[in-house]
């Protein structure tokens, strides 16, 4: 097998890149070695598009996700992703919160990020009914957004895959081939692949990725974080995100709606060794809920449908890179895409392609590029003359496997052979949301292995959650 560039990891940032690729009449392969595009820091994140207010003024990271922030209303659009601008509030609660918001705005303006504006406590409260009465003052930051990331990472790669990528999933990048001082290909779990470029973006793993290389001068270490998701009928919602003023270590503990009409409240900050542990704890969702409740009172554990943690890629010296070498000139080395590289994805991609320009790569543009992609039709987004349209189209629609968010059988079918067949339980989960409401799958999980087990011509017990190994029935089903 033969690439142009052969990205490796199929994360927001491998993704978005293979997107731009396509652009250009390139032969581009991505190697994943999970079974699913969606990487790990991925699909477990806040899911907002951030500004780039309190970044660092003067980094590659201030770079990119400024820059990324005004292109997700065309991205969202052309990939059919949803996306909101609901806009943040960060509150001062205390009187030391209230001396630093004027630092934070100045910070912000740094950052060139210039719509940023004071609220007084009134504005607040009429804002935010349920933001606690102690509140002093806030800032106000219009375009920090929220947007489904999952969908986000699948709309780049079923738009990369209809402009000529080829996406290898489970196959793991074992080791990368120097010969003559230039990369060959990378060997993998399924065999050699030549490459004229190689792009690593392996997220949490980069490290290992450029130790096959020797450009491991770093190394990346988990930092966990925590989330509960609060039920669409809780009482104890905010309009906004409420983002609380941020420490050196992490954004804080925010509240903030999803783009699906549930709540999320985390993430903790936690430094682990473990780079496979993405477990809760019961202290990390003590202090999720503790802290959040300053900012909002009404937030209630029995609101909660379900808990779950993801781990941002620290990288050690911290900070964003996306690194090139004279002495192995046809590698980019993206290290330490930590907590913005949902947002950073988008901007990451053009950067990467501009790189790679420099560094030789012949890119004649592709003028039957297609930059849009369409979602599978979603039955519960439908009036009823659509419904019936649809059902009578593909009677599979007038099946209703999830039962909490209104999940059919036709969308479930449509996601097992879309462009990224979605092969997993998690796939069809993350895609349409079956198995993501209130029951968290108890209803429709039994259904749904029986349909992708049908569709694929594989026996039930076959079927994973999300990775090899991950077997959901132990024996046959009744
Ligand atoms: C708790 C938390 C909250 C966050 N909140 C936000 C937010 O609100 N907004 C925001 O913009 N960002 C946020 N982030 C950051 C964001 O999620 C990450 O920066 C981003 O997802 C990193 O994307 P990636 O593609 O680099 O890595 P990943 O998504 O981790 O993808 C890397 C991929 O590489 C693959 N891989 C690794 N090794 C190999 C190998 N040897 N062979 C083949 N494949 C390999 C992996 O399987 C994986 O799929 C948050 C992160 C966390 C954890």
């Amino acid at each position: 097998m033969k690439a142009d560039v052969l990205v490796i990891g199929a994360g927001a940032v491998g993704c978005s890149i293979a997107r731009e690729l396509t652009r250009y009449n390139l032969n581009v392969i991505v190697v994943d070695k999970n079974p699913d595009v969606g990487g790990l820091a991925s699909k477990s994140n806040s899911a907002i598009i951030h500004t780039g207010y309190d970044a660092s003024p003067g980094t590659l990271e201030s770079e990119l996700v400024v820059a990324a922030n005004p292109m997700y209303d065309k991205i969202a659009s052309e990939l059919d992703v949803p996306f909101s601008r609901v806009g943040a509030i960060l509150p001062a609660i205390t009187d030391e919160q209230f001396e630093l918001l004027p630092t934070l705005k100045e910070k912000a303006f740094k950052n060139r990020v210039y719509d940023i504006e004071y609220l007084t406590k009134e504005k607040v409260l009429e804002m935010e009914p349920n933001m606690t009465p102690e509140v002093r003052g806030a800032l106000y930051i219009p375009r920090e957004s929220i947007i489904d990331p999952f969908l986000l990472v699948v709309g780049y790669a079923e738009n990369a895959v209809a402009n000529g990528a080829q996406f290898l999933l489970n196959t793991e990048v074992t080791g990368i081939e120097i010969k003559d001082g230039r990369i060959t290909g990378a060997n993998t779990t399924k065999g050699f692949i030549e490459a004229k470029f190689i792009v690593n973006a392996a997220g949490l793993f980069c490290d290992q990725i450029a130790s096959f290389v020797k450009k491991n001068d770093f190394f990346v270490n988990p930092r966990r974080g925590q989330f509960y998701i609060l039920d669409k009928n809780t009482n104890c919602k905010t309009n906004h995100i409420i983002l609380p003023i941020p420490t050196k270590l992490t954004k804080g503990k925010l509240m903030c709606p999803t783009t699906h009409g549930n709540m999320l409240i985390g993430p903790t900050a936690e430094d682990l060794e473990d780079k496979l542990d993405a477990s809760t704890t019961k202290e990390g969702l003590q202090s999720i809920v503790a802290d959040v409740k300053k900012m909002i009172p009404c937030v209630n554990m029995k609101d909660t449908i379900t808990q779950f943690a993801g781990l941002r890629p620290n990288r050690n010296p911290e900070g964003l890179h996306i690194d090139a070498y004279d002495d192995v000139p046809n590698f980019v080395n993206i290290s330490g895409v930590r907590s913005t590289g949902v947002t950073g994805s988008a901007a990451i991609g053009k950067y990467v392609i501009r790189l790679l320009q420099t560094m030789g790569m012949d890119a004649k543009p592709n003028l039957s590029f297609n930059p849009v992609r369409k979602s599978i039709p979603c039955f519960h987004e439908m009036d009823i003359h659509q419904k019936e349209e649809i059902i009578r189209e593909d009677k599979l629609y007038a099946h209703v496997v999830c039962r909490c968010e209104t999940i059919t059988e036709g969308e479930i079918v449509r996601a097992i052979h879309s462009p990224i067949p979605a092969k997993t339980v998690d796939a069809i989960k993350r895609r349409l949301r079956a198995g993501m409401g209130r029951c968290q799958g108890g209803f429709c999980g039994p259904k749904v292995i029986e349909i992708i087990a049908r569709e694929l011509g594989i026996p039930q017990e076959a079927v994973v959650k999300d990775r090899i190994g991950s077997n959901m029935l132990e024996g046959k089903a009744k």
